[in-house]
């Protein structure tokens, strides 16, 4: 059957090729190091496993669950916000169930735009925000991020037009690809703006749990007016390793969630109640699992960072996510690169490309296998001679 204009429409998956690749390399027999994809390695933690098993075994939870989730955990998600942002957000109007990050993110374009309206999007960023703009037929236009502002947007160099044309803005910080944070006074002078021309901002804290030397990662709420200007969007997939339970939640301006609840009432009708019930408990219950994941997850980015400047690749680390920002060298594309490490050396990595135009110049990756595997890569780099 012929697919419609609109699937024709989307933009392709840059990173089936990099799977592509790999795939290739392991048939012919190598060991690579596949540091491309942002899949966490480590298990989800015991406790919240074991919620699952016993809640599994109550009959309430083998019914459809209520349209919009449970009220207890939309509590435990507002409880959350009090008790690791000091924010206060009501459970009831404030909080949507998402079916992971990646579902809200999609759908929040075709709640709140109409065909041929402006979507401000950072490049290099996560490319799934491309999908949903192309979902509701919308317009892209970027905001490129540059290592001099920190991969922070610059809106002085927006233009006044740019700014009245754009409906919503989506951010990220923690960052991927670059793993830079934001502080509160740039989510500050994001909630100005944003009222200032009437753009509402979707901020993306999926690697809200993950922050480096001891600095925890902002939340874009924890700037005043937050819930005027926008909402954020949370997932347990990377804090808690919960990346196959699809389960996350947005937080913010009562209007935005009410019409994320509309849409989802039209897609799906909620989610397993023995995975609501375990992520109320991996919110609610110890957060020790969470220290131990960036203590993990900081070890990992020490040793690999100063392996590679110690063989001479000037590189910095990133502050916050699981992912190394890494300039390629003079002379080649971030395609060209990944392509050499990876028959060379096999070791994968994402070009930077994939994420957007201004993406190229880099490689990302991904600090989700153990500290052994990327010493490793730091040797088998060094064997190249490349620096
Ligand atoms: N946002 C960013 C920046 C991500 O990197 C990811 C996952 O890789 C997501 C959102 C979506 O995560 P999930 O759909 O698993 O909640």
């Amino acid at each position: 059957y012929p697919h419609s204009d609109l699937l024709k429409s989307l933009p392709k998956q840059f990173f089936a090729s990099l799977v592509s690749k790999v795939g290739k390399q392991l048939e012919q027999g190598h060991d690579v190091i596949n540091l491309g994809q942002g899949n966490p390695d480590q298990p989800t933690p015991v406790h919240i496993v074991k919620k699952l098993q016993s809640a599994a075994e109550k009959p309430v939870n083998h019914r459809y669950s209520p349209f919009q989730g449970f009220p207890y955990l939309k509590k435990a998600a507002a409880d959350f916000y009090k008790r690791e942002y000091d924010v206060d957000v009501d459970p009831e109007t404030e909080v949507a169930i998402l079916f992971g990050g990646k579902a809200g993110l999609v759908e929040i374009p075709q709640c709140l735009l109409n065909p041929g309206d402006t979507v401000l999007v950072p490049d290099p960023g996560y490319p799934d925000y491309w999908s949903g703009v192309a979902l509701a037929k919308a317009e892209m236009a970027t905001m490129p991020l540059k290592e001099e502002n920190g991969f922070l947007p610059l809106y002085s160099q927006l233009t006044d037009e740019q700014l009245n044309a754009a409906k919503l803005m989506f951010l990220n910080y923690p960052n991927n690809p670059t793993g830079a944070v934001a502080s509160e006074k740039f989510f500050q002078e994001t909630v100005e703006l944003g009222k200032k021309h009437g753009i509402c901002i979707i901020h993306d804290f999926a690697y809200g749990g993950i922050g480096f030397d001891g600095k925890k990662p902002v939340s874009f709420l924890q700037a005043k007016g937050a819930k005027e200007a926008g909402i954020e969007i949370y997932t347990l997939s990377k804090t808690y390793n919960m990346a196959g339970w699809r389960i996350g939640f947005a937080v913010g301006n009562a209007s935005v969630i009410s019409a994320l609840n509309l849409l989802q009432d039209h897609l799906y009708v909620s989610l397993f109640g023995a995975v609501q019930e375990a992520a109320a408990a991996a919110l609610t219950e110890s957060q020790e699992c969470v220290k131990e994941l960036n203590a993990l997850y900081e070890s990992r980015r020490n040793a690999f960072i100063s392996g590679l400047q110690e063989i001479g690749w000037d590189v910095k680390a990133p502050e916050g996510s699981f992912f190394a920002w890494l300039k390629v060298p003079e002379g080649c594309s971030s395609e060209e690169f990944a392509d050499h490490l990876l028959e060379k050396a096999h070791i994968a990595v994402a070009p930077g490309i994939g994420f957007g135009k201004y993406g190229e110049g880099y490689v990302r990756v991904g600090l989700l296998t153990s500290e052994e595997r990327l010493k490793e890569a730091v040797e088998r780099i060094r064997k190249l001679n490349l620096f």
